[in-house]
């Protein structure tokens, strides 16, 4: 998509930190990191969101999953990592073209999601 930043990234239109190319994903580090290893995975071609993915996306969204422990393993998060796919408004989504971030670093991360007042 024209105006969207992940593509604008894919394209190298946008300058970004890389960790990983192939010719269907990308991964780099996130801009405002939220602990020590912050990385982004996303597919180069443009999925919106969670909510628009088919059956026809499952090969491409596994593949980001199963590229996660390398990149951990091998950005400084060998015993393990989160992973969060943020969808949509109610999942505070920004930036839409679908994307995992990859959280981690030497010591265990805090908690999941912070209890909300209501
Ligand atoms: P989300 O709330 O899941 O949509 O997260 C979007 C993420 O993209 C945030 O963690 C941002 O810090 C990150 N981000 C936004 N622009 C860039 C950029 N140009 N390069 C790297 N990360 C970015
Ligand atoms: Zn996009």
């Amino acid at each position: 998509m024209q105006d969207c930043i992940f593509c604008k990234i894919a394209r190298g239109e946008l300058p970004s930190r890389k960790v990983h190319e192939d010719d269907e994903l990308l991964a780099f580090h996130d801009i405002h990191p939220v602990a020590p290893l912050h990385l982004l995975v996303i597919p180069k071609r443009h999925i919106a969101s969670l909510m628009d993915v088919t059956a026809d996306d499952a090969g491409v969204l596994g593949r980001m999953l199963a590229l996660a422990p390398r990149l951990a393993r091998d950005n400084g998060s060998p015993e393990g990592f989160r992973t969060i796919v943020n969808t949509g408004r109610i999942g505070r989504q920004d930036v839409a073209h679908v994307h995992l971030h990859v959280i981690g670093g030497p010591k265990p991360l805090g908690p999941m999601v912070p209890r909300s007042a209501d």
